[in-house]
């Protein structure tokens, strides 16, 4: 079967078309640069950017992977975790494709398909597997088994920010341009990880191993960058930049290893928008080397929000033979992740 996927769920439009496990194309368009002078995504522009781009970004997809409309046999959707007006705008869009053409619907979390994206690249999850999802609004460590039959055990979270978030509130402090996490990846180039020592927060002996924190981190960063605006001097922002992206790497990995060896599990699987950060990625394949374990991370395109990574779920629930949703499919803005838990009930009869 050929699956289209659709996701709306910040400010990028993403439409994928997935078969039989493998891409056959996807596009995207993104309203980033709408948000751009207001520092962050703003919800009504994000949501009115997805009603221009719905239907150009499936014709694209679709012309891209050589189809048509007809050649589709579902329709998968995000349902959440997202903004509402923006999710509101890909469900409407995603019924009104599944409706006209005859074919199921199917909901699907954002975060499973953050999770299933790396499928399209290396394959099917071993299982199990461990999962470190590290995005804008999310920093979880996951033990997926079947991702779309089995319940997800949930061993970690950040306790406040994201990383994502901590990339994006320390870009705005040394002046990078927004989105924050690519530009202090690139500033980092030219810059020494070693300059500051930024702390390592929730990697002492009585923390929770699995949880995470960065506002801390993104404290540090601006009192940092306030001592040499005070004393007049410039502030060494490649240096800063390459301190705090080895600092967030340097955590991400050592717990997300931790994880690996409490529970015996012999793969990692970094996705997300931060698992683009080329620092992360490096020392994620170090460290999983070392402890010899098999790490997966899905290709660039593919970490940030897109459409072939909620086709990929669609996919999958369509070979489990899970039951379609119905048309009056809601969004579910706070989706909890144990609901990327998604029993695939028996076709009826
Ligand atoms: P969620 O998936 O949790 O709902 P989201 O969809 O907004 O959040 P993604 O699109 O997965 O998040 O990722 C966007 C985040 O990834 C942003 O915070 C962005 O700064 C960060 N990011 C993207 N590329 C890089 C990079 N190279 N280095 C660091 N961070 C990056
Ligand atoms: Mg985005
Ligand atoms: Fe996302």
């Amino acid at each position: 079967p050929v699956v289209l996927g659709i996701e709306s769920s910040c400010d990028e439009t993403g439409v994928g078309i997935v078969s039989g496990g493998r891409l056959l194309a996807h596009a995207v368009a993104s309203s980033m640069d709408e948000h751009a002078r207001f520092g962050g995504v703003v919800p009504e522009i994000a949501a009115r950017a997805h009603l221009h781009a719905f239907n150009p970004v499936v014709r694209e997809a679709l012309d891209r992977a050589g189809l048509r409309m007809r050649d589709v046999d579902a329709v998968a959707v995000t349902t959440g975790p997202g903004l509402s007006g923006a999710l509101q705008v890909g469900l409407a869009g995603a019924k009104t494709l599944a409706y006209a053409a005859g074919v199921p619907l199917y909901g699907v979390h954002h975060l499973a398909g953050h999770v299933a994206a790396d499928t399209l690249e290396h394959g099917p999850l071993p299982d199990p597997c461990m999962v470190l999802i590290v995005s804008g609004g999310h920093t979880s460590l996951l033990l997926v088994r079947d991702l779309v039959r089995d319940p997800i055990l949930h061993l970690g979270d950040t306790v406040d920010d994201a990383a994502g978030e901590c990339f994006d509130k320390v870009a705005r402090v040394l002046g990078l341009p927004y989105p924050g996490g690519p530009a202090i990846d690139r500033a980092a180039r030219a810059g020494n990880p070693c300059a500051v020592a930024f702390p390592r927060p929730l990697t002492g002996p009585r923390d929770d191993p699995y949880a995470f924190s960065f506002s801390g981190l993104k404290t540090a960063a601006a009192r940092w960058a306030e001592r040499h605006r005070q004393s007049g001097e410039e502030i060494p922002v490649a240096d800063g930049a390459a301190s705090l992206q080895e600092a967030v790497a340097d955590v991400l990995t050592r717990k997300a290893l931790a994880a690996c060896r409490a529970y015996e599990v012999r793969t990692l699987v970094v996705v997300g928008g931060v698992a683009a950060n080329s620092r992360v990625r490096a020392l994620a394949e170090e460290r999983c080397a070392a402890a010899r374990v098999e790490l997966r991370v899905p290709p660039l395109t593919l970490c940030t929000d897109n459409g072939a990574m909620i086709a990929a779920v669609g996919d999958l629930l369509v070979r489990a033979g899970a039951r379609p949703a119905q048309l009056d499919l809601s969004i579910d803005p706070s989706a909890p992740l144990d609901r990327a838990r998604l029993h695939p009930s028996p076709k009826p009869a």
